[in-house]
């Protein structure tokens, strides 16, 4: 079987790292001959996964398609489908999503709780809009890791708002954010992951540490589990998704928003579950059986981002005392140049208890530095 995945970033290389356990010639596209996936997969095809002709070339020569980010030409997975080819996620499904006003459509379509929202098509309109404030502006396409939301608190922050189609949210009064990953295979068979409770970077927007399974109560997550279940099916599309909720202050669950991929809120289901997310997508892909999502050992994850006032050749400090560290499990991605912030890498830890995930996170997060 030819599998092709679009993209090569940090998700593609760890789905790749995954295919060595099963029969599958694997093939990556993308724009960076460099990129984290490019030196794992059997074949590398450099292109623009916007691009509806690269893309339309690349699908003619595998027999299944998925992909690790949002951001590809989806014509062109439409006519790979119609002609037989198998996309997973379908394009349906990630057209829906790539495009936040259709996403936040679906959810009311389907009865799914996500927060109060309107639809501005430029910064005139938004600017009639004051009294739906304090609210959260999020642009309707291209939006990646928090670059795409604006908190607009009050009428003055109207200035900061986006000059394009854009969802207008209403602010909720957020205790914890949380992710479960459900995955669905070609029969309609799905499994669910335990939640995960994300803890952010307030300055760079940027996912920090991640808890798994989230710290919250029992009725908190059968809602949670129900809503994700609701999301994930009802795109009537196989794959694995992430959906991203808000528990507020009153412990009722909201969407945010849904991934229909790998999702960096399971990286740390390489080491702490039977069966990863990414092994779970090749099942799919592969047709095999679903696998596992049980968790072996509560785990915590660690975002390794590139130090403050440091851009160019990344170097890595602080590895051998994480390599140290008992259930610490080390993931460079492979990229040749850090800048602030910029995700280099992860580290999983695993420990029976909480106190000791979150003792041995900030240990984690003190020794390792990547500078230039
Ligand atoms: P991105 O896709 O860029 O990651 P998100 O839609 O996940 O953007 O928003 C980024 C962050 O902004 C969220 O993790 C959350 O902390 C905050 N946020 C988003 N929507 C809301 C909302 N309706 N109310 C309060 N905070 C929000």
């Amino acid at each position: 079987m030819k599998a092709g995945i679009l993209g090569g970033g940090q998700l593609g290389r760890m789905l790749l790292q995954e295919a060595a356990n099963y029969t599958v010639e694997t093939w990556v596209m993308e724009k960076d001959r460099d990129c984290p996936a490019a030196h794992l997969c059997h074949h590398f095809v450099q292109g623009d996964i916007r691009d509806y002709d690269a893309v339309y070339a690349f699908g003619q020569q595998v027999d299944v398609l998925t992909i690790e980010i949002e951001n590809v030409n989806v014509e062109a997975l439409e006519r790979l489908e119609a002609e037989g080819k198998t996309i997973i996620p379908k394009p349906s499904a990630l057209k829906t999503i790539k495009n936040k006003i259709l996403q936040k459509q679906y959810y009311r379509h389907h009865s799914i709780p996500s927060p109060a929202f309107l639809v501005t098509q430029d910064k005139a309109e938004l600017a009639t809009k004051t009294d739906f404030l304090p609210a959260v502006h999020k642009l309707g396409m291209g939006g990646y890791d928090g670059r795409g939301v604006q908190l607009l608190k009050k009428a003055a922050d109207i200035e900061n708002g986006f000059d394009a189609p854009s969802v207008l949210e209403k602010m909720i009064d957020i205790d914890k954010e949380i992710a479960i990953s459900v995955a669905i295979d070609k029969k309609g068979a799905h499994v669910i992951y335990p939640p995960v409770e994300m803890i952010f970077d307030p300055y760079l927007n940027l996912l920090d540490y991640q808890l798994c399974p989230a710290d919250i109560q029992k009725t908190t997550l059968w809602k949670a589990e129900a809503i994700a279940l609701a999301v994930a099916r009802n795109f009537g599309s196989p794959g694995i998704f992430a959906i991203e909720m808000f528990i507020d202050r009153s412990g009722d669950v909201w969407v945010n928003e849904t991934a229909p991929r790998v999702h960096n809120s399971g990286h740390h289901t390489i080491e702490a579950h039977y069966s990863s997310q990414f092994d779970m997508l090749w099942r799919i892909m592969l047709d095999y059986p679903l696998g596992n999502t049980a968790l072996i050992m509560p785990s915590i994850m660690i975002n390794i981002l590139g130090a403050e006032g440091h851009k160019g050749n990344a170097l890595y400090e602080g590895m051998n005392e994480v390599l140290a560290m008992e259930n610490a499990y080390v993931h460079i991605y492979g990229k040749s140049q850090t800048a602030p912030g910029r995700k280099m890498g992860h580290v999983t830890i695993l420990e029976r208890d909480k106190t000791d995930l979150l003792r041995k996170a900030g240990k984690v997060k003190k020794a390792l530095r990547v500078i230039s």
